[in-house]
């Protein structure tokens, strides 16, 4: 039967059971679309990722045979919506039959039903058969159950997939080495150089920038270092295990003004473009774990595994089980606009002015940048979820919704009132100071909480905390920082509140 089948951007599963016979009914379909560049504004290292790793796809795949239609987003036929793009070439191939692979995105997923219900040809959705989960895995799994904790989920998982299990016991005789992640990164051990590609990326960007598509962000032209073949992400993956590994778990984290990448994998948008599978790294990582265990502790592995087979499988299945009124979820009732330093790096908060320019420099951040310096200031500054999720979904590589909403929104923000997390991560300096350098050359002082110089961190949590009480009067897990806060004194308290509200009604002044 005559069938057209489509492939979205996020979708590059070369081992996907579609393509493991060529059929010359079938004809696939991608398309570089203004419906996905436009649905926010995205750093340009992430549209030329995607359109480059798409473009790899669609040409490897066709050498293999299959047959491609591939609309690049300068193509003056180029309908740039999917629904048109759809019944375009159903209508030209005289195709009979429609099928997708089931995106991960809620606002896909209804749009490729809504698509289906219109055609008049039958039609068909696939797994991506990408993940260790099905969407609604996590939902049964946790039915009827109060809290949703992510070590429970994760202890099955390493069981169900039998990883790191010796006879039903967990290797190394324990679920979870977190304590031993903590280490502060000194200039010791030394942080190997980071894997290259050095691509050419200029006549893509000319073609981006001529399609008048929005970004923002920094690129070398000359020098583009993302994965965007699966070969490429096979070395990076094999780098990691060689070189960063045995490392990974300490300095998880660290943070440092010199080093940007630490012992971090950078496989995210490997497996986010589906182009590595989450089963294929672990089975990689723990195939060059068990035949080097006197080289590498196991805590560096087990902490690195807990974030794919546990972080990764958990917040997809917590983005289906609450979707779509998690994307207007914000419990705290926050308000206030993202400064403009976010899109230029421009402060005089150190640790700020480094995740932010690194964002915008690299389209990367690690974990903790993330939650304890970005994430941390946003919500100690009460921004509207639905700016700073605008901000993560724009500026990372890897930002698709599943993953960013569950993170930014969820875990970040609080926003959900506790459904990812138990408790909001929110610091004072002192966290920051404890973990990296950025303190030590910094305008302001870490230990001060009061006057010019005082790191606006300090003044901004004690703020939050007085004024989201109410929110937190019932949570046990914030019952220590609530009583501290009830025995700070009065007119400290006054006055640490004044200078927070001179950083929120004015933080591109600091
Ligand atoms: P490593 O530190 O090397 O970790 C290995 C892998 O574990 C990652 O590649 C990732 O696939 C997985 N992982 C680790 N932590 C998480 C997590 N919390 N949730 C899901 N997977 C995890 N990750 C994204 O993939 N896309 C996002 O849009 C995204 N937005 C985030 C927003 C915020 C506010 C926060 C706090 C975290 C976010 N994360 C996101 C999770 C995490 O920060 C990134 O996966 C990680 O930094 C990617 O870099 P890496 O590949 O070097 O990761
Ligand atoms: Fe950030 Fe405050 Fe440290 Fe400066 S002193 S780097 S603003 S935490």
């Amino acid at each position: 039967m005559k069938t057209i089948r489509l492939i979205l951007g996020d979708q590059l599963n070369q081992k996907h059971s579609w393509f493991n016979d060529v059929d010359e009914d079938i004809t696939y379909v991608m398309a570089e679309m203004r419906q996905e560049t436009d649905y926010v504004k995205h750093h340009i290292q992430k549209v030329v990722a995607f359109f480059l790793s798409m473009r790899n796809f669609s040409t490897t795949l066709s050498e293999k045979g299959h047959q491609f239609i591939y609309l690049k987003i300068s193509d003056e036929d180029n309908p740039q919506n999917l629904e048109k793009i759809i019944t375009t070439y159903i209508n030209k191939t005289k195709a009979e039959k429609f099928e997708y692979q089931l995106p991960d995105e809620y606002r896909l997923d209804e749009q490729l039903k809504n698509i289906c219900d219109a055609l008049d040809v039958e039609t068909e959705a696939f797994d991506t058969e990408h993940f260790y989960t099905t969407r609604y895995e996590l939902k049964d799994f946790f039915e009827g159950k109060k809290q949703l904790i992510m070590e429970n989920f994760y202890r099955t998982m390493r069981k169900k997939h039998d990883v790191m299990m010796v006879n039903d016991q967990p290797d190394g005789g324990k679920w979870n080495f977190d304590q031993s992640n903590r280490k502060k990164w000194k200039g010791e051990p030394k942080i190997p150089n980071e894997k290259t590609f050095g691509k050419n990326i200029e006549n893509l960007i000319t073609a981006i920038e001529n399609a008048e598509v929005k970004t923002f962000g920094n690129i070398k032209p000359d020098n583009f270092n993302w994965p965007t073949t699966r070969e490429e992400c096979l070395s990076v993956l094999e780098y990691f295990c060689k070189e960063l590994l045995v490392h990974f778990g300490d300095y998880q984290d660290a943070m440092h003004t010199e080093e940007k990448f630490l012992f971090h994998s950078r496989l995210s948008f490997a497996m986010n473009s589906k182009m590595l599978s989450p089963k294929e790294v672990i089975d990689t990582v723990l195939d060059h774990y068990y035949q080097n265990t006197e080289a590498i502790a196991i805590s560096q592995v087990e902490g690195f595994i807990r974030q794919i087979l546990g972080w990764r499988e958990y917040m997809r299945g917590i983005y289906w089980k609450e979707m779509p009124n998690y994307s207007t979820l914000n419990k705290l009732e926050n308000q206030n606009e993202l400064p403009d330093f976010f899109w230029t790096g421009k402060t005089d908060m150190n640790c700020l002015k480094h995740s932010i320019g690194q964002s915008l420099d690299e389209a990367y951040a690690h974990h903790i940048q993330r939650l304890m310096i970005i994430g941390n200031y946003a919500l100690l500054t009460q921004i509207h979820p639905d700016e700073v999720d605008k901000w993560y979904l724009g500026v990372y590589i890897d930002a698709i919704e599943w993953v960013e909403i569950t993170n930014t929104r969820g875990m970040s923000q609080f926003a959900d009132g506790g459904i990812v997390a138990t408790k909001p991560y929110v610091s004072s300096a002192n966290y920051i100071h404890k973990m990296g350098n950025y303190c030590s050359d910094c305008t302001y002082s870490h230990t001060k909480k009061l006057g010019e110089n005082a790191c606006p961190f300090n003044a901004l949590y004690w703020n939050f905390l007085d004024e989201k009480k109410e929110h937190f009067k019932n949570n046990n897990r914030m019952a220590m920082m609530m009583s501290l806060l009830d025995k700070k004194d009065k007119e400290e308290l006054s006055e640490l509140k004044k200078r927070a509200q001179a950083v929120i009604q004015n933080p591109d002044n600091f």
